[in-house]
């Protein structure tokens, strides 16, 4: 048909027909573009990971290790502790409100801590590790306790060896033993110095400590319990200088605990 054979009505009709269909095509344009701006990239775009390296990619949930003690380190298994005793005369039986002397197991070692109290062991055996033997079998026999009253003892050579457990209350500072970690250097610093090796352990120690427990404070036995005469002099001596080199305050002001 051509146009010119059209009548008005049928031209009207067709014209009509023609805007409608460019409106149409427009907004179908218009939808395919807003379409293609709109989807979803196409898989095809970027290829999916495999399982394997997706599993690779993504971080352990344990991502907070705990730090290692410093070395050398002596566990319990390697100088041959004794097991804990919960029948002992005056640490028996576990911590309850009727209980206080109990052994006590701290729910969160971070919070449960605040103050690192430095002790000497006076008594000196003929090495460093039957020097930490005797010392439990002092605290489990005479004094009555369920294990060795201090978390860690430090040798004349320099290595740290592990006490009692740090999850459990220790017995080494009368009346402040809730969250006092205890720390004992062998030999009896009256009338000695530490050695050398024993004093690099035990600023080690404190850094690892205090970033391990969050600690606050450091104070010697001494300054809980006045009339002792434990650490030592010589060591009772240094330790301002002890507590300003690993940023810890010197005393008892950190003191949260109630036994
Ligand atoms: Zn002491």
């Amino acid at each position: 048909m051509r146009r010119a054979d059209l009548s008005r009505r049928q031209m009207l009709a067709f014209l009509g027909g023609l805007g409608l269909g460019s409106v149409l095509a427009a907004c179908g344009g218009l939808g395919v573009l807003l379409w293609w701006w709109s989807r979803p990239p196409a898989s095809t775009d970027v290829p999916p990971l495999p399982t394997a390296q997706l599993a690779q990619a993504t971080p352990p949930p344990t991502a907070t290790v705990p730090p290692p003690p410093p070395q050398p380190f002596v566990s319990r298994e390697a100088w041959g502790a004794l097991p804990v005793n919960h029948e002992a005369a005056n640490e028996n039986g576990f911590y309850s409100a009727e209980n206080r002397e109990g052994w006590r197991v701290y729910d969160d070692l971070y919070t449960a801590y605040q103050t690192l109290v430095v002790h000497h062991s006076v008594i000196e055996a003929d090495s460093d590790l039957a020097t930490v033997r005797e010392v439990q079998a002092l605290h489990q026999g005479e004094r009555g306790w369920a294990d060795v009253g201090y978390h860690f003892l430090i040798g004349k050579d320099g290595a740290l060896y592990e006490g009692r457990t740090l999850a459990a209350r220790g017995v080494h500072v009368a009346g402040y033993n809730t969250g006092s970690v205890g720390v004992c250097l062998l030999g009896n610093l009256s009338n000695s110095e530490p050695t050398p090796a024993q004093w690099q352990m035990l600023v080690q120690v404190c850094l690892w400590l205090k970033g391990l427990l969050g600690l606050t404070h450091l104070a010697a036995h001494r300054d809980f319990n006045p009339m002792t005469a434990c650490p030592g002099d010589t060591l009772w001596a240094a330790m301002d200088t002890l507590a300003q080199g690993v940023g810890l305050e010197r005393g008892t002001g950190g003191y949260l605990g109630d036994a």
